[in-house]
């Protein structure tokens, strides 16, 4: 079975990397599919995101990386993917989440969407958390892949 983990990966933090790891223990294969979203300025170009995440899952041999855009369904379609993996840590994720996968339930009934609940030591982890400490000189390197806290002390040089 092929699962498609989309999301902004804007950028990839070891949360991310966490439910890639456990996906890809669940799934045939796993596409981390990035979203090019034209309603939003990222910090990270899609092509520089897709490398990082290149970079940091060279470990796992049933990882694929992809960009899309447009409804995710249709991109799972393509893929031949049934399944949307996305990854949950508090409340407001789940309510977000339940709507989300739901509208993508009545998109294509095809599709399931499979929570991976965070692990405990990133429940508070998300990119916008990594984006705010950096842009004040804090430390990252507990919270990214090694080369994506190279690209973040880059980017603020
Ligand atoms: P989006 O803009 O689609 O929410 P994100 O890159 O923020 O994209 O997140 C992609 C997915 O990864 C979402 O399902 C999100 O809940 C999940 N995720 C993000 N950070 C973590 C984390 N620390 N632990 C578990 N899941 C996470």
């Amino acid at each position: 079975m092929i699962a498609i983990y989309p999301g902004s990966f804007d950028p990839i933090t070891l949360g991310h990397l966490d439910i890639i790891e456990r996906g890809v223990k669940l799934f045939d294969r796993v596409i981390v599919a990035v979203l090019s979203n034209p309603n939003k300025t990222p910090m990270f170009s899609v092509e520089k995101r897709l490398q990082q995440i290149h970079l940091c899952t060279q470990h796992l041999n049933n990882v694929e990386i992809d960009s899309f855009w447009g409804l995710t369904t249709e991109y799972a379609k393509l893929k031949k993917a049934n399944v949307l993996l996305r990854g949950l840590r508090v409340l407001s994720d789940f309510e977000k989440e339940l709507q989300m996968a739901h509208t993508n339930k009545t998109l294509w009934s095809g599709v399931e969407t499979v929570f991976l609940a965070t692990s405990k030591e990133y429940s508070f982890l998300s990119s916008s958390v990594v984006k705010e400490i950096a842009q004040f000189g804090g430390s990252i390197t507990h919270l990214v892949p090694e080369n994506v806290s190279r690209d973040i002390t880059v980017y603020y040089t």
